[in-house]
């Protein structure tokens, strides 16, 4: 009998029977607060009733259209959708369907695009697990443990990660933005640096949001030595962080963007947009696949856009993500376990720390388990894994934030006693 690969590693022993919105329901009837959203995808809940029935609608009319042969309905419709919303000046788009890939194309165009080799990235980041993006990635070594030679031409520079260094966010971007030009004068030239990498918010990193100073530091940069700012919003993208990009928060402008995770609501889905002129600088043919841009995962993606708008799923995730954010710190101020607790919007973090300041993964691992018993689904993540995230769809109520936060409480004193 075949069995799962031991290679992959399960947060809960749930077995999902259906979802409906922010709940799963488990093959053994338990009724589960979803507080992972699938790592940030179902923003919508699970089989929303308008995506599950624009995609029903799209599988009896075309699944695969294979957008190197045949362009499609869906694909062309989606990428005028996402002009309403892209950020202004991005308006050439590139879909491929997860989004390691997607990050693995945005490098692709800024090496071609610029003819440089080297590409910077932030320490804590995570851009994916194929070899060239956990080359890229910084947020564990976790990810890349055990498959070198890893891609050359990465450099990694500090991220203004101020809990982790024990200073203020202002001392924390000076240093970091000090370090980064001493890494052009040390390791990597500017004028041979392609491309900074960076997410707005550590994600899988520990949930560290950067700031409106950093950002303004990596864009002067950026224009001063012609290097592409891209920006990585797989996790932080449509609507997640209360504003509809998480790169919104700090003002700044990318030169590409990185979508995938709550473009389509579970369906897989990943895409760049760039200006035409930067995409024009890459061949015709110079990437592609198989997959990328699946009709029924359009017609999906259109679907969630509209329930985004239609819901008021930004404002929603904001206002929730206030209150959620609110109690976990509640929660905090009553244990010594909790040395933190960070996020924007529904990306909340609750960093577990000794009595000395030192990373507590085993509370954290065991908070989390309490929480899964109780019915509440919650991921860890950072570098030690020792931050305990809530990242719930973004359909979540005031209600549903109670009931999940009444079980983490309890949860963390079960544990912490
Ligand atoms: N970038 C970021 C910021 C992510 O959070 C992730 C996934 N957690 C990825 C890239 C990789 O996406 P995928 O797992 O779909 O390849």
């Amino acid at each position: 009998m075949a069995q799962l690969s031991p290679l992959l590693k399960q947060a809960t022993p749930v077995v999902v029977d259906h979802g409906e919105g922010v709940y799963l329901y488990d093959t053994e009837g338990n009724r589960n607060l979803d507080f992972t959203a699938g790592i940030g995808v179902t923003s919508t809940g699970h089989c929303h009733p308008r995506v599950v029935a624009a995609a029903q609608e799209q599988v009896g009319k075309l699944i695969h259209g294979q957008y190197t042969t045949v362009m499609h309905k869906p694909l062309l419709e989606l990428t005028e959708r996402l002009g309403e919303v892209l950020p202004s000046g991005l308006d050439s788009l590139f879909f491929a369907n997860s989004g390691s890939e997607a990050v693995e194309a945005s490098l692709r165009l800024a090496r071609q695009a610029t003819g440089r080799p080297n590409v910077i990235v932030f320490h804590g980041g995570f851009h994916g697990r194929t070899v060239a993006t956990a080359s890229m990635t910084t947020s564990g070594t976790r990810f890349s443990a055990g498959i070198s030679p890893l891609m050359a031409g990465v450099h990694v520079a500090p991220f203004p990660n101020a809990f982790r260094y024990g200073w203020d966010v202002k001392t924390a971007t000076d240093f970091a933005l000090q370090e980064l030009d001493y890494l052009f004068a040390t390791v990597s030239a500017a004028n041979e640096t392609a491309a900074f990498v960076i997410e707005p918010v550590l994600g899988e990193g520990g949930y560290v949001p950067g700031n409106t100073e950093f950002f303004a530091g990596l864009r002067q940069r950026a224009d001063e030595h012609g290097i592409l700012l891209i920006i990585d919003e797989v996790q932080t993208g449509f609507g997640r962080t209360g504003k509809f990009w998480g790169h919104d928060h700090f003002d700044v402008r990318p030169d590409v963007v990185v979508i995938a995770k709550g473009l389509a609501s579970g369906f897989p889905l990943s895409g760049i947009a760039a200006s035409k002129e930067l995409m024009s600088k890459a061949w015709p043919g110079s990437q592609g696949g198989t997959y990328g841009g699946n009709a029924v995962s359009c017609a999906a993606a259109a679907a969630t856009l509209s329930v985004i708008q239609d819901e008021g799923l930004v404002e929603n995730a904001a206002e929730r993500g206030r209150q959620l954010l609110d109690g976990a710190r509640l929660v905090a101020d009553k244990t010594p376990a909790i040395g933190d607790v960070r996020g924007l919007g529904l990306l909340v973090g609750s960093e577990f720390t000794t009595a000395e300041g030192k990373a507590d993964s085993a509370t954290a691992a065991a908070v989390q388990k309490a929480a899964a018993a109780r019915g509440l689904l919650l991921l860890t993540c950072g570098a030690h894994m020792n931050v305990v995230r809530m990242i719930p769809p973004l359909v979540v109520t005031a209600e549903q934030i109670d009931e999940a936060l009444a079980i983490w409480a309890d949860a963390v004193a079960s544990v912490t006693g």
